[in-house]
């Protein structure tokens, strides 16, 4: 079992690695697990393969993370090829780190997931749960599998708990259930200060931000009949409001809250260049993580997926609308 190989009887080289767009979950799972295999001494880089949300720059340790650049490549590879163990944390498809596959697959280290996402790929370890709610609550299950609780301090805890928030929609997704509470609760005792977490956890309506979601809203088209809602920001979009990484966040839960809608999509073109990013959020049976499988090159959880198309915006929402009409009946089971 894994435990063994990382109980800190031999110091060992550990690299951590998580997602594209890291997310709460993504970053607190990660930085909490980081933190806690430095205190059993080991050798541990964390590594992100891209730059994330200014709004999660608060999270005890965050410049720890070291972040994939041109610059970083050649140092982040010796570290992967050099290494021991290398962590998958927050995800189960190496499509999600696309620049340092290749890497990581040449790497001698054994390689372990730990991970919440259904249908994952084979690994060496694997601490994997899809009824988790969290990564973060996986981390938490390996630090009390190895009788370690002691060794999660307020650092630690403020990790775990802003992704166990974070992936729960602050405790209120179906995932929840007794554990993620009794966990935050356990956390809540090692000194954490929710207040502040809360504080800066809350959307930070900069007036960009805002605009970016008007724009966003002014365009909404609701397919009623396929209780179906979409949206889109493009590259025009951004120019007009100094677009900052973690803007669009957010934006496709809107189109939900709309009564009877059971699927929201949001697309978005960052830069002038292909693919188009997608969000999918639904509610009840409609499963968007094999949805986005089927169609859009990605996945996720069954309510809250994202995928990559390889069209320009008017391609991809034709492309979508055209699926919706076609086959709504085999996919939105639950109309
Ligand atoms: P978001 O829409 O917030 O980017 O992602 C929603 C969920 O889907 C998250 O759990 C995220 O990890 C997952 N996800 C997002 N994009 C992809 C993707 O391209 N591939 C896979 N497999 N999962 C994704
Ligand atoms: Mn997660």
């Amino acid at each position: 079992m894994i435990y063994f190989h990382i109980s800190g009887i031999k110091k060992k080289k550990i690299v951590l690695l998580t997602h594209n767009n890291p997310d709460g979950d993504a970053l607190g799972s990660s930085l909490a697990l980081f933190l806690y295999l430095k205190t059993l001494n080991h050798d541990v880089d964390l590594i992100s393969p891209t730059e994330f949300s200014h709004d999660f720059d608060w999270l005890p340790e965050i410049t720890e993370i070291i972040v994939f650049s041109d610059t970083k490549k050649y140092l982040i590879e010796k570290k992967i090829m050099n290494s021991d163990y290398i962590f998958f944390v927050d995800f189960n498809n190496l499509s999600r780190i696309k620049h340092l596959e290749k890497i990581c697959l040449s790497s001698k280290a054994k390689k372990i997931l730990i991970d919440h996402h259904p249908l994952p790929l084979s690994f060496d370890f694997m601490l994997n749960d899809s009824n988790a709610s969290s990564t973060s609550i996986l981390v938490f299950r390996l630090i009390s599998n190895m009788n370690n609780l002691d060794k999660i301090d307020a650092k630690i805890a403020t990790c775990l708990y802003v992704g166990l928030i974070t992936d729960t929609g602050y405790f209120r997704y179906p995932s929840v259930n007794a554990e993620a509470h009794f966990i935050a609760g356990k956390l809540m005792e090692k000194g954490i200060d929710i207040g502040f977490i809360h504080e800066h956890l809350q959307e930070k309506y900069h007036e960009n931000r805002l605009k970016l979601l008007s724009i966003a809203l002014e365009k909404l088209k609701i397919m009623k009949k396929y209780r179906t809602v979409y949206t889109n920001i493009e590259e025009s979009d951004i120019r007009l409001c100094s677009y900052k990484k973690g803007y669009v966040e957010n934006i496709v839960n809107y189109g939900l809250g709309i009564e009877n809608m059971v699927l929201s999509v949001f697309f978005f073109e960052e830069k002038r260049q292909y693919p188009i990013r997608i969000s999918l959020r639904s509610k009840g049976d409609f499963d968007v993580n094999l949805f986005s499988r089927k169609y859009f090159n990605g996945g996720g959880h069954k309510n809250a997926a994202g995928g990559l198309l390889k069209k320009n915006m008017s391609e991809s929402i034709q492309y979508f609308v055209n699926i919706i009409r076609k086959h709504h009946k085999d996919i939105i089971v639950s109309i």
